[in-house]
């Protein structure tokens, strides 16, 4: 068995050029979304998948999000195994970036560079050179794999993952590996979950200079915000089962995966206050204001609560009226599950360390198989530049993340 591992990591090697030509050319086809068309990086997709005869078919109930699914079976019966990646990304102006610009997938400065580098076609064609090799050697393998490559995932939408977990029950599987943007020293086993909230405020203003008639929205928003994020801070919430003790040992990881002082905030309920808008003219008092939140909710916290809490604000403000948005349930799997382990050994042997099983403040499609009861393991690269300038992801980071999921879906599946 080690010796097929060899053979893969030896595989690798002498594919160097050709997978780092496959992932810059693939940053270089712009797949933005808005407004996520992502046919041109599906066909370049498809022929790879082609030249290496690995039989596949595109779902695309919206034809300009297609969704790419492979799937084979090994030898013998056993797990399923789901790889699963988006193609759109984020959008981008031109302004600010070096090496090209953000479609330019310069190999340059031991990186590849552009727009959804690391978010994440680095984790994508990950899947997909990870379904080209266990395919090579399916005759070792028990139960079955399956690669989904997807689209519309930035803004949440219903065309790509969404589509395929409700309506292709054949790609469920029994656990799915995924290469978001993590940092190498963490696998994500969870992720907080988004619930927006647009606030409407309507008061009968007045012309600017007569202020003692009262009445301001400009006035009645500031003090709503002020109110709503101490409220909102107050809410304590307890994690479920063995989350607090995974998240109590991953602290230090946590921080260096998202930024000191993210161990802070991933058992808490927040509340980004993301548009504030009031009044349109310097003299006179503003009747009407809006504000737009973002609240990210724990791990183990329910709707319910937060809404209630909102709920008593809102009877202190009788001039605000809330209106729901959106809203996806944080999500969670088994922090210490069979692909943790597996992920561990792989990089530790690969690259010394041992990564940690974290929570993740942003979302990704692994939440779907949660919801479902299924692990959604995430292992990926560094956010290097994410929805900023000069997104990039330094090739030694895009061979070891190939390198940690290739070994680690060998191992899930291999027959013994
Ligand atoms: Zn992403």
């Amino acid at each position: 068995m080690a010796d097929m591992k060899q053979q893969l990591l030896d595989w690798i090697e002498e594919d160097r050029t050709k997978l780092l030509g496959f992932f810059s050319e693939f940053v270089a086809t712009p797949t933005p979304n808005p407004p996520g068309d992502t046919r041109e990086a599906v066909k370049h997709i498809r022929r790879f998948l082609d030249e290496h005869q690995l039989a596949h078919r595109v779902i695309d109930p919206e034809p300009m999000f297609p969704n790419v699914v492979g799937t084979f079976d090994g030898a013998g019966d056993g797990k399923h195994l789901v790889l699963n990646g988006h193609i759109d990304c984020f959008s981008a102006t031109d302004e600010g970036w070096s090496h090209g610009g953000p479609w330019s997938g310069a190999i340059e400065d031991g990186a590849v560079w552009g727009r959804g580098s690391a978010d994440m076609k680095c984790g994508t064609s990950t899947s997909i050179f990870t379904f080209m090799y266990l395919n090579r050697i399916k005759e070792h393998l028990n139960g079955k794999l399956t690669l989904t490559c997807v689209s519309d995932e930035e803004v949440f939408g219903p065309w790509g993952a969404r589509y395929l977990m409700n309506h292709h029950p054949e790609v469920h599987g029994d656990c799915c590996l995924n290469g978001e943007p993590s940092s190498p020293y963490s696998i994500r086993f969870g992720e907080k979950g988004p619930y927006w909230v647009t606030f409407h405020i309507k008061t009968k203003g007045a012309h600017g200079a007569y202020t003692h008639a009262g009445g301001s929205a400009s006035l009645v928003a500031m003090d709503f915000c002020q109110d709503l994020r101490g409220a909102i801070d107050a809410i304590q919430v307890e994690p479920p089962h063995n989350i607090g003790t995974a998240l109590a040992k991953a602290r230090d990881t946590l921080d260096r995966a998202m930024g000191e002082g993210a161990h802070t905030i991933i058992q808490k309920v927040t509340c980004n206050i993301g548009v504030l808008e009031a009044g349109d003219k310097v003299n006179v008092v503003p009747g009407t204001a809006r504000i737009e939140t973002d609240i990210r909710l724990p791990v183990g916290c329910e709707k319910e609560t937060v809404t209630s809490v909102i709920e008593s604000v809102l009877a202190r403000h009788p001039e605000v009226t809330m209106e729901e948005q959106n809203y996806m349930a944080p999500s969670w799997c088994d922090p210490y599950g069979e692909m943790v382990g597996i992920l561990q050994n792989n990089v530790e042997a690969l690259a010394g360390f041992r990564p940690t099983p974290i929570v993740s403040l942003g979302g990704t499609d692994a939440r779907l198989w949660r919801y479902r009861g299924i692990g959604g393991y995430v292992y990926g690269p560094f956010p290097h530049g994410m929805g900023q300038r000069d997104e990039h992801v330094p090739v030694d980071d895009f061979f070891h993340v190939i390198k940690s999921h290739v070994l680690s879906a060998y191992d899930y599946l291999k027959a013994e």
